[in-house]
């Protein structure tokens, strides 16, 4: 029987009530389809932080480097000053794994409404593919009340070191802000090629890059052009290039003409909110942070602090977060049971029964994993 080893990340607020049901999951799943998981739980998060002061050592680097994914519930507290912990936790381990791609898939569920009249039996089956590491979220950037800027910089990724020194005078002399946006050649080359392998698993013939090409000419310019190039590796499939505003407004008309949605870092953020809202909200919206390394997925949303412990946290995201990691790990199988079982826990009727309060149903947290579960089996 194959066994994969698993870095468990529970953290704060919802967290861990959440990531119980999809540990529950992923179990039901490697019973019926012949797998094992070894988890390997972690403590980091706003208890540990405050008790410790220790935000997450280099060590468990090491170790969780070794594993096969990582399933994340959510991290954050008002305990703990907004930031120390994204930076300390999530963005440590973005970049020491170079996760390039975030993934935001966008399903509808019978049983969800959607915000946008959908023809029968159509339904919204989107993914964003979201670029992780480029674009302006490098953290390149300064602010001065005057005398101009002068802004030396650094940024390390995992395809290059970027330094440099950027010196601006306004006259008149004014307080401004500058931030840098980079895309480099690589960057884009290996996000276009995962855009693309995934619209051929799919069976799509399409792959739709959000852009700006005409307002910001240098940096989407580039991106244009260099994701025609990556794109010839699959004649098979054509590239469709759509400026972002566009793109938006075709989307919440009709969303669900679209498939594969590549995206620069700053426009993903952006799209894959909006797809969200389109389709199930935030209790739905599961996400994944890829890399060649170890690959982390956790909900988009975050630890609620306002719900924790009260039995109201929906679980389906962190659910269908555990089914992104199975595909990950090459456990597809699986991965297509507990979509199933969401799909039908979701159209159950019966007042709204087994639904999670936050879609109008009574289940508490526990009780909605267990009905994914008995389904899974
Ligand atoms: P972050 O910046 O970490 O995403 P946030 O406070 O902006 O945190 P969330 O923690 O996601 O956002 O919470 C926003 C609100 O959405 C919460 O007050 C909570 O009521 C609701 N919410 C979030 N996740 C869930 C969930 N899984 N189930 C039910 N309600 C949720």
């Amino acid at each position: 029987m194959k066994s994969y080893d698993i870095a468990l990340l529970p953290g704060d607020g919802i967290g861990p009530e959440v990531t119980a049901e999809a540990v529950k999951a992923v179990e039901a799943a490697g019973a019926r389809h012949g797998f094992k998981v070894r988890w390997i739980e972690y403590p980091f998060g706003a208890a540990h932080y405050n008790r410790t002061g220790e935000t997450f050592p280099d060590s468990a680097l090491g170790e969780m480097g070794l594993c096969d994914a990582m399933l994340l519930g959510a991290v954050g507290d008002p305990s703990v000053k907004p930031g120390i912990l994204e930076r300390g936790i999530l963005l440590k381990l973005r970049f020491h794994f170079d996760q390039y791609v975030n993934l935001r898939p966008a399903r509808s569920y019978a049983g969800v409404p959607c915000p946008v009249p959908l023809p029968d039996g159509v339904r919204i089956d989107s993914v964003v593919v979201r670029e992780n590491t480029e674009d302006f979220y490098m953290g390149i950037g300064a602010a001065a009340q005057k005398d101009g800027l002068d802004l030396p910089f650094e940024a390390e990724r995992g395809l290059y070191k970027l330094t440099g020194r950027l010196s601006v005078n306004f006259t008149p002399d004014c307080a401004a802000a500058l931030q840098i946006g980079a895309l480099t050649r690589p960057g884009i080359e290996r996000v276009t090629r995962y855009a693309f392998e995934l619209a051929k698993k799919r069976g799509e013939k399409e792959v739709v890059l959000a852009s700006k090409a005409n307002a910001v000419p240098f940096l989407y310019g580039f991106l244009d052009e260099e994701t025609r190039r990556a794109a010839k590796e699959y004649p098979d499939i054509a590239l469709k290039i759509q400026n972002v505003d566009a793109l938006c407004y075709h989307l919440a008309r009709n969303p669900a003409a679209y498939g594969v949605i590549l995206c620069p870092n700053l426009f993903g953020d952006i799209v894959s909110d909006l797809l969200s809202g389109l389709t199930g909200g935030l209790g739905l919206g599961a996400g994944g942070n890829i890399g060649d390394r170890l690959s982390m997925f956790e909900p988009v949303h975050g630890s609620a602090p306002d719900i924790a412990g009260t039995g109201k946290a929906n679980p389906l995201a962190a659910i269908l977060c555990a089914a992104m990691m199975l595909d990950r790990i090459g456990e597809s199988a699986g991965a297509r049971s507990i979509e199933a079982a969401v799909a039908s826990c979701l159209e159950e009727d019966g007042a709204g029964g087994e639904k999670p309060v936050e879609l109008g149903g009574r289940a508490s947290c526990r009780s909605v994993g267990d009905s994914v579960a008995r389904r899974i089996e």
